[in-house]
């Protein structure tokens, strides 16, 4: 009799994780990806208008990110992620030309609020705590319904902050996802807080490892390989089918779906996925930062919200960027170029650039959509569903993305679940 296979379907991080996990535990893989190659949407290319190897977006983790430093542990790129020893955040305000460090000291008790030159300039102590109201259990709602979305501390620390973390305008953004990662991040200390970037980019982190141990462990893998449709018997799912074959599923044989919310609802009837979207416009500028640059600034009253300082460019990210996305890239090159080299200070014409406009980057991390994200369970026995969109309690990152392939695989994985059709 032949062993158990497990499908999984996707081979972004939540694909890989589950299949990095369930590999690990001595399962038999098969791993599908539609696309020529994996890591979805996180993943590095070679740029022809640059002629340099870029992520399709710039991607910040944070240390306290413990589910993504594990699994980059398991495919042995712990060190691929780079970031500084302590909590530290350059920040610029372009209205006011005002520079600053966010210092977050480094255990639980926040003592760095009591600190002007390590809190935010024009703050008081006392404003740090309305967020609180952020932990406290109840109904979800709207940011700005639960904090007043208004001062200083607002505008130059919360709404950055959590703009870039829910992908969403943070005054219609998640309440409860907001005091997830409040609670995962700044509550723990600033030994959670140090900012992360995966310097030699993100393929090199999180998907050629994860490839190579896949491959070493005996994983097949399968790229350009689009599931488009299952064959259903009774409860459960009966096979699988592809352009150019159709895959009979053996009676112990496992589906984890880890596909985007619109394609797993395509295949499982009845399935309630988040409908609204929010893009995010990434711009990269080719040339080499001057020396001194910090490696992450967050930009206040600009276009740019963050600048990212690589060796060989400086790359922007605006996050919550529907209203960007008709605005002509040429255009968007300058605006953005504009604030760069008044970030950088550097005074030189618009380098050679490129623009990319993701369009459904993450879903929108309202109280509304995040009430549409479904648990990791199908309608079928033998098919578990994993993506940065299922019900994680954090917005879509990659850290909740890796945490729904491992609670996939622990689903799929349990002897009691989804029992033989
Ligand atoms: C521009 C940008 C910037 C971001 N910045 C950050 C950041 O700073 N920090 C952070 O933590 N997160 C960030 N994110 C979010 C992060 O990238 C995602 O949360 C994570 O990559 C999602 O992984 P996933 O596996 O859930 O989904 P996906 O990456 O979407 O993976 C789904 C996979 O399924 C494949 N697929 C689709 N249909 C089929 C089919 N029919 N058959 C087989 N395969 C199929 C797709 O090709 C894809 O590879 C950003 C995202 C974007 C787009």
């Amino acid at each position: 009799m032949r062993c158990p296979v497990i499908h999984v379907v996707g081979a972004g991080l939540a694909g890989l994780a589950a299949a990095v996990r369930l590999v690990g535990a001595g399962r038999e893989i098969v791993l599908h990806e539609a696309a020529g190659q994996a890591g979805g949407r996180c993943r590095s290319y070679l740029d022809a208008q640059l002629d340099l190897v870029i992520d399709n977006g710039n991607h910040l983790l944070l240390s306290g990110n413990r589910a993504a430093r594990d699994y980059l542990r398991r495919i042995g790129a712990e060190t691929a992620l780079e970031g500084p020893e302590h909590a530290e955040l350059a920040f610029v305000d372009l209205a006011t030309k005002e520079r600053w460090r966010l210092c977050p000291n480094d255990g639980p008790v926040p003592w760095w609020i009591f600190v002007p030159a390590r809190r935010v300039p024009g703050t008081r102590w006392r404003d740090y705590l309305a967020l609180t109201r952020l932990l406290l259990p109840g109904a979800d709602r709207a940011l700005a319904a639960a904090v007043e979305p208004e001062g200083a501390l607002w505008e130059r620390l919360w709404h950055p902050f959590f703009l870039a973390a829910l992908n969403t305008d943070p005054a219609e953004g998640s309440a409860r996802l907001a005091g997830a990662i409040l609670r995962e991040t700044l509550m723990k200390g600033g030994r959670a807080c140090r900012p992360l970037v995966a310097r030699e980019g993100l393929s090199a982190a999180f998907v050629d490892p994860a490839l190579r141990y896949l491959a070493a462990q005996g994983a097949t893998i399968r790229l350009g390989h689009r599931l488009d449709g299952f064959e259903i018997e009774k409860d459960g799912v009966a096979a699988l089918g592809f352009a150019d074959e159709t895959v009979r599923l053996g009676p112990n044989d496992r589906v984890v779906l880890a596909v985007p919310p619109w394609v797993a609802a395509s295949l499982v009837p009845g399935l309630e996925v988040p409908q609204s979207f929010r893009a995010i416009v990434n711009a990269h500028f080719k040339l080499a930062p001057p020396a001194g640059t910090p490696p992450l600034q967050g930009v206040v009253n600009g276009l740019a919200e963050w600048v990212f300082a690589f060796e060989d460019r400086l790359s922007v990210t605006i996050s919550g960027a529907d209203r960007l996305l008709s605005v002509p890239r040429e255009e968007l090159a300058e605006r953005i170029w504009a604030d760069v080299a008044e970030v950088t200070q550097i005074a030189k014409p618009l380098p050679t650039w490129q623009i990319i406009k993701e369009k459904r980057a993450t879903f929108a991390a309202t109280p509304r959509e995040n009430a549409r994200r479904p648990g990791p369970t199908t309608r079928f026995s033998n098919a578990v569903l994993a993506g940065d969109w299922t019900a994680t309690g954090l917005p879509a990152t990659i850290e909740g993305a890796i945490r729904s392939g491992n609670r996939a695989a622990a689903l799929i994985a349990r002897p009691q679940q989804g029992n033989s059709r």
